[in-house]
């Protein structure tokens, strides 16, 4: 079984460490093995990566997409293979790794050109002999820290900005699903990045977080992951107040009201809640469906979620697969049986899949739930559809807010006035009106609330990576 290594300062390391297995969620099998590194290596890293700084950040903007789009093309030429070994160590249906690597591609492509774009300021002096300026700068060094459940895109919406800005950035991936960022460094080698430009480290988060949190060349963390660890990021890094993106947890509602377009939108649910085998911070988590069109919205949905292939994601044909872990698939279990215990009712699914090993769920849609289920309240994470009546758009918008999530919101109305009127009232930092998928490089993606701080993609994607310096200079 292949051990797959550590990349630092261009070289790779890993042979000598205690070492982590991961494992395939479909059937439970070792797919491969990573080393344990700890505070020492993680502190090497960070010194590489500073070292690395000075000559990576002085290059022009030109210079480093030179790099970037080295990088993207190698991404696309190799997206059968990356995305394999995806969907091997967290479940992911093949077709949808393959669309994961080439959207993770699409941010190194977008910020190569947006570092281009990343302009100063001349401002208007109000003294004769001085002329006032706002200069851009990179960060510094930057740490990333990233889930499992989008193993490399999650990853290059972070490197794509932090290295076009001129910043150097050490990675840590999540121990559920470090292989495909370790293949990913395999293209950052070939892509000829000088060393420690980027750098890559596994092991136990608590003792790598450690090392990032005291070494004082670390000005950035850029974290992906859930709220309630991204709560402890921003207090680990108040004592160095180093700069903080955080991309955080979700519980996403959709409403859909009686002058929605029927079919379009569950079409829109089942692309939003199934994706991922439900395992996307923006899945809608909670659906409010307005009481003229209730049953036919059931009804329909219920058939096109029933019709979904369970499966290994290796099979071409699978629209779901595995849950991550075991606890992944005990969480949505306790969700289910809370909703039914407390009255809803089943339309499909509602069991386990049979299957021999693996964390498999029937893709499930219950209704008449209400806002005493624990469904309702917390990210479920998992191939599950609550469905909740509501009688008006007041009592849907009152509902979705109630919440200490801000992520994603998505509306069905073909009725524009209304629409307007109700994502006005969201407070949600990302709304798809009439969309299932609203992710796309170019747009600032990001949460309200407890769902995070900062936007990641398009441009304000590249200003957490820079550091504004106001230059006033005196004249004769
Ligand atoms: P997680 O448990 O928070 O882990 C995320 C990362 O943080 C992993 O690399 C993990 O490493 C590390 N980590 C865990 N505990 C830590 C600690 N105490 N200190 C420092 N680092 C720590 O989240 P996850 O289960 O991987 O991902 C699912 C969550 O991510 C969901 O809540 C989802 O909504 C959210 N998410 C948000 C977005 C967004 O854009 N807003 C996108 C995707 C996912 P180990 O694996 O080694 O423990």
């Amino acid at each position: 079984m292949e051990l797959y290594q550590n990349y630092i300062n261009g070289n790779w390391i890993g042979k000598g460490f205690q070492e982590m297995e991961v494992i395939n969620p479909a059937n439970n099998s070792v797919i491969g093995f990573v080393p344990i590194v700890g505070e020492k290596e993680t502190h090497e890293a960070i010194n590489h990566a500073h070292e690395a700084l000075e000559s990576w950040s002085e290059r022009t903007a030109y210079d480093r997409a030179s790099y970037l789009n080295r990088f993207y093309e190698l991404m696309m030429e190799h997206t059968d293979e990356l995305a394999e070994i995806m969907t091997l160590e967290m479940g992911k249906p093949i077709k949808e790794s393959r669309g994961e690597v080439q959207y993770a591609a699409s941010f190194i492509e977008w910020f190569a050109e947006e570092g281009k774009r990343v302009y100063g300021q001349t401002i208007p002096t109000h003294v004769k002999t001085k002329r006032l300026q706002a200069w851009r700068k990179p960060v510094g060094v930057v740490a990333a820290i990233t889930p499992w459940n989008f193993p490399v895109a999650m990853l290059t919406r972070k490197m794509g900005p932090a290295l076009a800005a001129g910043c150097t950035v050490i990675i840590k991936p999540s121990s559920e699903s470090p292989l495909s960022a370790i293949k990913l460094m395999e293209l950052v080698e070939k892509a000829g990045f000088p060393k420690g430009v980027v750098n890559l480290v596994t092991g136990s988060s608590s003792k790598i977080t450690k090392a990032i949190m005291e070494n004082d060349k670390v000005r950035k963390i850029t974290f992906t992951g859930s709220t309630e660890v991204g709560k402890i990021l921003i207090r680990q890094s108040a004592d160095q107040v180093k700069k903080l993106s955080l991309e955080l947890g979700g519980h996403a509602p959709m409403i859909v009201l009686n002058e929605a377009d029927v079919d379009k939108a569950v079409k829109g649910a089942v692309l939003s809640k199934f994706r991922n085998t439900g395992q996307t911070c923006i899945c809608a988590n909670r659906i409010y469906v307005q009481s003229g069109i209730y049953d036919e919205f059931v009804e329909k949905f219920a058939r096109a979620v029933s019709e979904l292939k369970v499966g290994n994601g290796l099979d071409e044909s699978v629209d779901v697969g595995p849950l991550i872990n075991q606890s992944g698939f005990e969480k949505v279990e306790d969700h289910v049986n809370d909703a039914v215990r407390k009255g809803a009712k089943v339309v499909t699914g509602g069991k386990p899949f049979p299957s021999q090993e693996g964390n498999f769920y029937t893709p499930t849609v219950i209704k008449d739930v209400n806002e005493s289920m624990v469904v309702m309240q917390e990210e479920t994470f998992g191939p599950v559809a609550p469905i909740q009546k509501i009688e008006s758009a007041e009592e849907a918008i009152q509902l979705a807010n109630d919440t200490p999530y801000g992520l994603a919101a998505y509306v069905f109305t073909e009725n524009v006035s209304e629409g307007i009127r109700v994502i006005e009232q969201l407070d949600f930092g990302i709304v798809g009106w009439n969309d299932g998928a609203p992710s796309a490089a170019q747009v600032p993606f990001g949460g309200m609330k407890e769902s995070g701080v900062g936007r990641e993609g398009g441009q304000e994607g590249i200003e957490a990576f820079l550091e504004t310096q106001y230059v006033a200079i005196g004249m004769e």
